[in-house]
């Protein structure tokens, strides 16, 4: 029998006063533990829709992308004293007995230390779950069971403007298509937009595509004036074609410019002796989401050549995110877990940073129309607040 939402909502009322909310730390460890006290009994696959509220089209790599997920598999963890977390899995988890094998007969103290994340990679399929379950179970939100008072609020951007000027492809929508996709996400409270650019690369003869990702970024910070933009090239530049880019979009402030070509030291330096030689000082340089190339990218951020990094916040790993956080913050690297894909995912790294600060923004992916209840996690006035109940604060749809 499946657990519907409520009897989630019934544990953590049952329970919020044993639960003793302030965490002390080495407390995890101690036998007395919460999490020791509680083992997983039962492990279950379903499937939730968070769609998006339109179709996305093309990027420089990808034909159209869809309507967003209307099946997502996410895993629920369930503990024998009626405990339950959840969250989107990673990787290749096979049946749920097989992932019942692993975790079977251990405590939730053994799977995950709240202090530092999951004991074992072993786990990483369930990074997620077990950091909802631990959250759920310490009557905690995910930002503050890692120890932040107050979570850190950042600006979010949406990452949603991709080439839906070329489509439908027998008559294509033109320019006020993106316009009209962005007036959406303004009216939805957004004032970051994360523009798509690369046309030139594939859907595009190459000076034509370079001249309609000009024309689109221009036309954006014509209309939308008080919008940061972010471009996102998706590796399909080389540096001589951003710079293209770049001149232009002469009169166009960048908030940051990610992905233009895969990482390699030569090319970010030029593209940064650039961006700094040409009033672009500020401007972000964010990479290391398509295949990161992991000694390339230290080695551009030592000098800041690249100053935010990208990972996803499920394929690279929330708790392998947050054992990198102390050094990075230290180094002044900024972080910003990619998202896209789910809403879910959004509000992961908005957990995430609310606990460790030192994101310049982090990205959007809206949802409308699902099943998934995301409670207080929202966006207020341009940024995005995670919310304050226990785990991630999301919750699975009741059972009808
Ligand atoms: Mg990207």
């Amino acid at each position: 029998m499946i657990q519907p939402t409520m009897d989630r909502r019934t544990f953590l009322s049952r329970t919020a006063i044993a639960a003793a909310a302030t965490i002390q730390p080495g407390f995890a460890h101690a036998d007395d533990s919460p999490l020791a006290q509680h083992c997983i009994d039962r492990v279950e696959f379903r499937t939730v829709s968070v769609p998006w509220p339109r179709q996305v089209g093309r990027n420089s790599r990808g034909g159209i992308h869809g309507q967003g997920p209307k099946k997502l598999r996410v895993c629920v963890l369930h503990t024998n004293k009626g405990a339950t977390g959840w969250g989107q899995t990673q990787g290749k988890t096979g049946k749920p007995e097989q992932l019942l094998e692993l975790v079977k007969g251990k405590s939730v103290a053994d799977l995950i230390d709240w202090a530092t994340g999951i004991r074992s990679e072993k786990y990483h399929a369930v990074d997620i779950p077990l950091h909802d379950l631990a959250g759920v179970i310490l009557d905690q939100p995910v930002w503050a069971m890692t120890g932040a008072k107050e979570p850190h609020l950042t600006r979010v951007y949406s990452g949603m403007i991709y080439f839906d000027d070329l489509d439908p492809a027998d008559n294509p929508a033109g320019t006020d298509k993106v316009l009209e996709n962005c007036s959406w996400d303004y009216d939805y409270g957004y004032r970051q937009f994360k523009v798509k650019i690369g046309r030139g690369n594939r859907w595009m003869p190459a000076k034509a595509g370079l001249q309609r990702d000009i024309e689109v970024v221009n036309a954006i910070h014509k209309a939308f004036p008080d919008v940061d933009i972010l471009v996102d090239g998706n590796n399909g530049f080389t540096v001589d074609t951003m710079i293209g880019f770049l001149k232009g979009i002469a009169n166009v402030p960048l908030f940051w410019i990610e992905e233009p070509f895969h990482e390699t030291v030569a090319d970010w330096t030029r593209l940064r002796d650039y961006l700094v030689a040409n009033g672009r000082k500020e401007t972000l340089r964010a990479d290391g989401e398509a295949k990161p190339d992991f000694p390339v990218l230290e080695e551009l951020q030592k000098d800041h050549t690249l100053n935010v990094r990208l990972e996803d916040i499920c394929g690279h790993g929330f708790s392998k995110w947050r054992a990198r956080m102390r050094r990075l913050t230290k180094q002044g690297i900024g972080v910003s877990p990619h998202t896209w894909g789910t809403a879910l995912k959004t509000v992961y790294t908005a957990h995430f940073v609310g606990a460790y600060g030192n994101a310049p923004t982090i990205e959007g992916v809206t949802t409308m129309g699902g099943d998934v209840d995301f409670g207080e996690n929202r966006i207020v006035e341009a940024q995005f607040h995670p919310s304050s109940d226990a785990g991630f604060g999301l919750s699975l749809p009741a059972l009808s």
